[in-house]
């Protein structure tokens, strides 16, 4: 294949709820059926900063506290090799715990800092009081992507993410509680990095992230590739399915009519 590119799954036995593999999945198959070849590298404990550099796009999901005890131990290793793939424009989509894993720090109910990795300039901090979960809408205005769009997901955290200066959020939220309970803003966004509290799995149902992920990929690993030969690549895909799945959530919300 004259293309092809290596998806790295951060810790798939530790930070996978809510369906976050499906996010491999999406990836996958729309690199498939554009002809793209597809390698996964499930990067784990046992994995190198080696094996983690290899990779053109990443993908890591949430967690339950334990399990993001036991990965932060394992990333303060792979700090540097991940700072830099993100700083170097690596894309990345990262889920929940994932997200608060790229932060400056995670405080815990119990008053527990755990350090995080600082390359998002985000911190988040868990009160104990309860946990903002449902599905959630928000719309994606960032100029940084192709396309304007309301983008669907499902929510369940007990962390508050806080943005700084050096972020700017996915998306504003239509429906449900987004990255803490005041803002009303979902995710943060830097370099080719999203973060985001949306589960669902996110890029199945809303596959216009998945693409741009993909397209960032391809113009990281072959420069010499023009954006007309790169959209050449990425001929459309009948969505309808998804299109469908994200229409029936926005209706349930009360967002577009019945
Ligand atoms: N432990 C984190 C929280 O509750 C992350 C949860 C998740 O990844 N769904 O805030």
């Amino acid at each position: 294949m004259k293309y092809s590119l290596n998806i790295g799954w951060l810790y798939p036995d530790l930070m996978s709820i809510y369906g976050d593999r499906g996010n491999i999945i999406s990836l996958t198959k729309r690199c498939q059926w554009r002809g793209i070849g597809v390698e996964v590298s499930p990067i784990s404990l046992q994995s190198s900063e080696k094996d983690l550099s290899s990779c053109d796009i990443l993908m890591m999901g949430g967690a339950q506290d334990s399990q993001q005890t036991i990965v932060a131990q394992d990333l303060s290793k792979k700090k540097k090799v991940l700072s830099e793939m993100v700083e170097s424009g690596i894309p990345g989509i990262y889920v929940c715990g994932g997200f608060q894993f790229l932060g400056h720090y995670y405080k815990e109910a119990d008053g527990t800092k755990i350090e995080q990795l600082g390359v998002l300039d985000v911190y988040t901090e868990n009160p104990g009081r309860e946990r903002l979960i449902g599905n959630i809408a928000i719309k994606v205005e960032n100029s940084k992507f192709n396309f304007k769009d309301l983008v669907v997901g499902f929510e369940n955290h007990g962390g508050r993410t806080i943005l700084g200066s050096k972020v700017e959020p996915l998306g504003k939220v239509i429906f449900g509680y987004g990255s803490n309970d005041s803002a009303k803003e979902e995710g943060a966004v830097y370099k080719n990095s999203i973060g985001t509290y949306l589960h669902g799995p996110i890029l199945p149902k809303n596959p216009e992230i998945a693409d741009w992920l993909i397209e960032k990929a391809l113009e990281k690993k072959y420069p010499s590739l023009s954006l007309g030969q790169i959209n050449n690549i990425l001929l459309p895909i009948d969505d309808s399915m998804s299109q469908k799945a994200k229409e029936a959530v926005l209706k349930m919300l009360g967002i577009v009519d019945n």
